[in-house]
C-alpha cells in the first residue's frame, strides 16, 4: 500500500474539540448555551442510531439537545407545526429533522418550513441557492466534512481536477459546488455517465458517493490521486451471518495508487455529525449576534 490514510476520525475529535471551546465561550457570552433541535418521526433502527449519536455528541461539545421523537403515524400538519414552534424558540439554534420521512410526508415541504437561518443540515433552498452563489449560509455535512479533509490533506485545492461521482442534492451536487468554489475543475459523473473509469483517470481528486460497494477500482485512479470515498454499504462478512461495512471504492487495489484515501470505517463517516455540530455552533453565533471566525473552525 502506497496511499497515505486520511484520519477522519482523528479529524473529528479534533474539529469537536474546537467546537467545545467555542460552545463554552458562546454560554459565557449569550448567557445561554447554543441548542440543537433533532426531529425523529417514527422508528427506523438506523435513523435511532444517528439521532442517538447526534444527541450524545451535541451534549459532549457543551450545547444544547432537544430530542423529539413522533410515532411514524403523526400527521404532516403536526410535524410542521412542530417545526414552526421550534423556529419561534430563542433556545433553537439548529433544527434537523431526520431523514427519510414516513411515506405520508412530503420532506421538500417539511424542509421548506425550517427557517434557513436554523437549517444546520444546509438541505432548505434558500441555503441550496446561498451555496449556488456564493453567499453564506449553511452546507450539507457531509460534503463539507469532505472539502475540510481535502484542505487538511492538500492544503489548496486550486486548478485541480475534481471527479464527484453522484449527482444527489445530500451529497454529490453541494460536493460539487464546494469544489468549483474552492477553484477546482469539477466533473459530476452519475448513473449515465459514459466510460466512467476514463473519467475518473483524469482526477486529482476522486469523491465517490454512489452507494455501490467497491464500484471505483483502483485501476481507474491516477497515481498520487486523492480519494475521498462517502459511500457507506453493509456487505457480507467474511463469517456467515456477520457483516462489514465498505465504501464505494475498492480500497485494497485503489490504496495502492491513490496518494492518499479515506478508510471506511473512519474516513467521511465521523465527519457528518461534526459538522453538524460545527454548523449549530455557527448558526448560534449568528443568531446571537455575537461575532465568529467561522473560517477558522
Ligand atoms: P443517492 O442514491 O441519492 O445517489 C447516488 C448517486 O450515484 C446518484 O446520483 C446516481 O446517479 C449515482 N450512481 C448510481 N449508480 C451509478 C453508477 N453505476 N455509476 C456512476 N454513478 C452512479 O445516494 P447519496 O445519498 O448521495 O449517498 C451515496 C453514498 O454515500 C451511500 O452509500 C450513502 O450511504 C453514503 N452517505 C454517507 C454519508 C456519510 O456520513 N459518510 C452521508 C450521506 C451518504
Amino acid at each position: 500500500m502506497s496511499a497515505s490514510i486520511i484520519d477522519g476520525k482523528a479529524f473529528a475529535a479534533g474539529l469537536r474539540e474546537r467546537i467545545g471551546v467555542l460552545a463554552s465561550a458562546f454560554e459565557a457570552a449569550a448567557g445561554r448555551k447554543a441548542g440543537l433541535a433533532v426531529v425523529l418521526v417514527g422508528e427506523d433502527p438506523a435513523s435511532q442510531v444517528y439521532v442517538r449519536n447526534k444527541g450524545k455528541q451535541t451534549i459532549a461539545c457543551g450545547m444544547e439537545s432537544f430530542e423529539h421523537k413522533l410515532p411514524a403515524e403523526t400527521s404532516e400538519a403536526d410535524l410542521l407545526a412542530l417545526v414552526e414552534t421550534l423556529n419561534a424558540d430563542p433556545a433553537v439554534d439548529g433544527i434537523l429533522v431526520q431523514l427519510p420521512l414516513p411515506a405520508h410526508m412530503n420532506e421538500q415541504k417539511v424542509i421548506a418550513t425550517i427557517n434557513p437561518d436554523k437549517d444546520v443540515d444546509g438541505f432548505h433552498v434558500v441555503n441550496v441557492g446561498r451555496l449556488a452563489t456564493g453567499l453564506p449560509g449553511f452546507v450539507p455535512c457531509t460534503p463539507l466534512g469532505c472539502v475540510m479533509l481535502l484542505k487538511d490533506q492538500l492544503g489548496s485545492l486550486s486548478g485541480l481536477d475534481a471527479v464527484v461521482i453522484g449527482r444527489s442534492n445530500i451529497v454529490g451536487k453541494p460536493m460539487a459546488q464546494l469544489l468549483i468554489a474552492e477553484s477546482c475543475t469539477v466533473t459530476v459523473a452519475h448513473s449515465r455517465t459514459r466510460d466512467l473509469p476514463d473519467v475518473v483517470r483524469r482526477a486529482d481528486i476522486v469523491v465517490a458517493a454512489v452507494g455501490r460497494p467497491e464500484m471505483v477500482k483502483g485501476e481507474w485512479i491516477k497515481p498520487g490521486a486523492t480519494v475521498i470515498d462517502v459511500g457507506i454499504n453493509r456487505v457480507a462478512g467474511a463469517q456467515e451471518g456477520k457483516s462489514r461495512l465498505v465504501g464505494d471504492v475498492d480500497f485494497a487495489s485503489a490504496s495502492t495508487v491513490a496518494g492518499a484515501i479515506t478508510p471506511v470505517p473512519g474516513g467521511v463517516g465521523p465527519m457528518t455529525i461534526a459538522v453538524l455540530l460545527r454548523n449549530t455552533i455557527v448558526a448560534a453565533h449568528r443568531n446571537a449576534g455575537i461575532a465568529l471566525d467561522e473560517s477558522a473552525i
